[in-house]
């Protein structure tokens, strides 16, 4: 019977498919039993599980570095000591060999005696490690059934899931899946922003999807609205069909615009750039007449597999970037890993108590400086083949860009040296994303060549509002009158010192942002290709004259209402073709 559920679309596209559930790593087994021939296989399964946990957590361990390593290896060190409880342990045994409940199983009664230990205790911060037992069986659970997660990719089908991680969507693309659902999630993620980047339709924050969809069931997804339906009838299909018309329709619209400049009505040149993260990405920028890139993402190499890219792999990455854009300018932003973009090569803590305002970024660059060498190396040697600039993630003061310069220019004079033909010059400028460096940026841009504004990560530590924390609603929004003042002054600073000044956020991805954007100075944008012709027709719709002449009233709004009201009025009346 047909039914909707309600979510949020996060990476726009149709999709028409069978219902693939992929039922989150909860310890909500059912109670299953083995045969006595299968108890000693269902040990060694176990066993072999708690042992990769083991060798998880001790590697991580390893790793601990920074003024965060004492607090998260007190964390890793409690894990581990879960993980040898001889109570646990020989419990688990006894639940299989003895009384022949599978592995699942006997964790999950493990689980629920040693939580009663706990439960029963007075200290309220013992009762709290409940918690850390929840994690350390939901690891092995998981560590269980990672065969059977890997595998449930399949082509021509629509992924429903608890979450999903920005590692899992590009290995989901490449297997044929059509779409993804989520329970949780939010469009500001990393992840969403890889299914954008990648094309591939998803709705997240639909929190009945896992509840109503079953395996099989025939799906219709509307990536933009968020709309699901379940076994759509003959009017949702019909819908469906005339999406896929309208889509195909305005494409053919916007591909007129491809050879046009990104020119205002009063002919002033907004310079589009392009966030890119894949060789499509880097040719539909160039396709479309992207000025060059403003923001390719390396940490999305280092995601791709289990090894970390070496000086050779990721030199040719960036190289063929360089090359795949003729001579326009590339900007590669250095290793922004870590917070939800942990990767499968052990680089970024696992278990920092809180990630977003952790180890992530420059950071972690510093912290690993040999790491961050070896991607200077890579993109200085790609220098020698077009236009290139570095730009560092998460800078929060002075200190990190002087220490990446001098880096820098270390790299360069080693590469000059070793005989490599390379940029004399290469321009290097922060990422504008944390308050202390917007706020700080009038007493250290004489030593940044240029900024971007990443108002993805701005808006979540401006607000104090985790961008993937879907329960917060609308109270992660740039539509704040804090958010836009900081803007506005990092573009005045900026402009002063004839800095290039850009945008490189989701906002500007969003062509009914355009004009506020403009408003606020900004004549530079950086965006995934895939709306760059929106934003390209909202540009050319526009008198920037007339409309910074009201900017004045953008700023003095006082809340999001008053910043909505703004935006509807100045939203610009396209004129067909
Ligand atoms: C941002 O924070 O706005 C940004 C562009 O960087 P990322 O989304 O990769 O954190
Ligand atoms: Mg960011």
């Amino acid at each position: 019977m047909r039914k909707a559920v309600p979510g949020q679309g996060a990476s726009r596209g149709n999709a028409l498919g069978r219902a693939r559930v992929r039922e989150p790593h909860a310890l909500e087994v059912a109670e299953a039993r083995i045969g006595p021939h299968e108890v000693e296989a269902e040990l060694a399964r176990l066993h072999a599980a708690i042992e990769q946990v083991r060798s998880e957590i001790r590697a991580m361990r390893d790793q601990l570095h920074g003024a965060l390593a004492h607090e998260v290896g007190e964390f890793l060190d409690l894990h581990t000591l879960l993980l040898e409880d001889p109570e646990l342990l020989h419990g688990l045994d006894a639940l299989v060999r003895n009384d022949l409940y599978g592995a699942d199983y006997a964790l999950r009664l493990q689980r629920d005696r040693l939580a009663a230990v706990f439960e029963s205790m007075d200290d309220a911060y013992f009762r709290s490690r409940i918690e850390d037992i929840d994690h350390v069986i939901g690891r092995v659970h998981a560590a269980l059934h990672a065969h059977e997660a890997e595998l449930q990719g399949v082509a021509g089908e629509i992924l429903v899931t608890d979450a999903i991680s920005p590692s899992e969507i590009g290995r989901l693309q490449a297997q044929g899946v059509l779409g993804i659902v989520t329970c949780g999630g939010s469009a500001l993620s990393h992840a969403s922003i890889l299914a954008r980047s990648l094309h591939l339709p998803l709705i997240v924050n639909a929190p009945q999807a896992l509840g109503m969809v079953n395996d099989g069931d025939v799906l219709v997804i509307d990536g933009s609205t968020g709309e699901i339906v379940i076994e759509p009838n003959a009017d949702d299909l019909r819908a469906y069909r005339t999406r896929l018309r309208e889509e195909k329709r305005e494409r053919k619209q916007l591909r007129r615009l491809r050879r046009e400049p990104s020119k205002t009505l009063d002919g002033v040149d907004i310079r589009l750039y392009a966030n890119a993260e894949s060789r499509e990405d880097v040719a539909e920028a160039h396709s479309i007449g992207a000025a060059g890139i403003g923001l390719y993402r390396t940490e999305f190499l280092f995601l791709q597999g289990r090894e970390i890219p070496d000086e050779e792999a990721q030199f040719r990455a960036y190289r063929d970037l360089v090359l795949g854009m003729t001579g326009r300018t590339v900007t590669i932003r250095t290793l922004d890993i870590g917070a939800d973009k942990a990767d499968e090569t052990g680089l970024a803590l696992r278990y920092e108590p809180n990630p977003a305002l952790g180890l992530r970024g420059v950071r972690l660059s510093m912290a690993r400086t040999g790491l961050l060498e070896t991607q200077l190396r890579a993109i200085v040697r790609a220098s020698g083949y077009g236009p290139v600039r570095i730009l560092v993630p998460m800078v929060s003061g002075r200190e990190e860009i002087v220490a990446v310069r001098r880096l820098l220019v270390r790299v360069q004079q080693d590469l000059a040296r070793e005989g490599f033909e390379t940029a004399e010059r290469i321009a290097l400028g922060a990422m504008i994303e944390v308050p202390s460096a917007a706020i700080a940026l009038p007493v250290f841009a004489r030593d940044l060549d240029f900024v971007s504004i990443g108002t993805n990560d701005l808006v979540q530590y401006l607000l104090a509002a985790d961008r993937n924390n879907d329960a917060l609603g609308e109270l992660y929004s740039p539509l704040h009158p804090a958010v836009l003042r900081l803007v506005h002054s990092v573009v005045r600073i900026a402009r002063a010192r004839g800095m290039p000044a850009s945008v490189c956020g989701e906002i500007a991805g969003d062509a009914r942002f355009t004009p506020l954007l403009l408003a606020l100075g900004l004549e530079e944008l950086s965006l995934h290709p895939s709306p760059m012709l929106e934003v390209r027709r909202a540009i050319r719709a526009i008198d920037l004259g007339q409309l910074r002449a009201r900017a004045p009233a953008l700023l003095r709004a006082r809340d999001r209402a008053g910043i909505e009201r703004w935006l509807d009025s100045a939203q610009p009346v396209h004129l067909p073709g």
